[in-house]
């Protein structure tokens, strides 16, 4: 059996604005979700709250990951548990290269396994990593950079992927992963979560564009209108929306609430 992410009633606020209105989704290992919605309605929310961002106050719902509500635990139990969050704006971490944040990540997992674990043997890391950047047609010298900085926006993305090979998250989430890339690069990345997916793992793609689903082949589709999923279908959905845009939701949201 799989592991489950299940957002039940999920309200949240940021300095007292209420963002989130009831959110219900649930998304399990070897699924690939889409939740589209316009921009401001929330979705950048939703992902920061799964991982714990403090600037988020929940005011009511629950989150359970794994049959756990996480809602109390920190953002790095949240991923030790599995669950991992590639972020619309990645940071830079000057004077860390990238295979030295990785290498910790990993180290710091099988810690968490193990206290007594004396961290991967820097071959056994070097061969994994590379392994997995072969996988993903990265260059090699980008494990010697320093992570995030200069890089490009698709590099970015591709440091993000990259991690998400390595740690081999149960549950992730992606925030406008394609948001900023050019056509290529949007291929690379979306080549990249698809070979990632399988029955270990589930997604759920953030976006605001159907142009990422032409890659990624979301089996659900969720649309999210001022902090509340109002829609959910299959990837026919996102086609609609491709050719009718949001107003009709809005219209539906109108009479609903008239
Ligand atoms: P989306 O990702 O769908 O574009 P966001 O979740 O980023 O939407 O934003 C939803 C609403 O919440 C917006 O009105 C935004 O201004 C507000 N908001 C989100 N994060 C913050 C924050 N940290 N501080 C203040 N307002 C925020
Ligand atoms: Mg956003």
């Amino acid at each position: 059996m799989g592991a489950a992410l299940e957002i039940r009633n999920l309200h949240a606020s940021v300095e007292g604005q209420p963002i989130l209105k009831g959110v219900n989704l649930t998304v399990k290992q070897g699924e690939v979700h889409a939740l589209m919605g316009p921009n401001g309605s929330g979705k950048s929310t939703l992902a920061n709250v799964l991982m714990g961002n403090p600037v988020y106050e929940i005011t009511a719902g629950q989150v359970i990951f794994d049959g756990v509500d996480i809602l109390d635990l920190e953002t790095d139990e949240r991923s030790r548990m599995g669950l991992f969050l590639a972020f619309q704006y990645p940071v830079a971490i000057p004077g860390v290269t990238l295979a030295n944040f990785l290498r910790n990540a990993l180290n710091a997992r099988r810690k968490e396994a193990d206290p007594k674990d004396k961290g991967i043997p820097i071959p056994a890391f070097r061969k994994l990593m590379i392994e997995k950047m072969d996988m993903l047609l990265m260059d090699h010298d980008f494990a010697g950079r320093y992570l995030n900085e200069g890089f490009s926006g698709g590099e970015k993305k591709r440091a993000e992927i990259l991690q998400m090979a390595m740690l081999q998250p149960r549950i992730a989430i992606m925030d406008e992963t394609d948001s900023g890339l050019d056509i290529d690069a949007l291929r690379i990345v979306s080549e990249g979560v698809n070979k990632l997916s399988g029955p270990e793992l589930g997604v759920l793609v953030i976006t605001h564009y159907q142009r990422i689903l032409n890659y990624i082949k979301p089996q659900f589709v969720h649309i999210m209108l001022e902090g509340q999923i109002v829609e959910s279908g299959g990837p026919e959905l996102a086609l609609t929306l491709e050719e009718q845009g949001y107003d009709w939701l809005r219209e539906q949201q109108n009479d609903a609430s008239a």
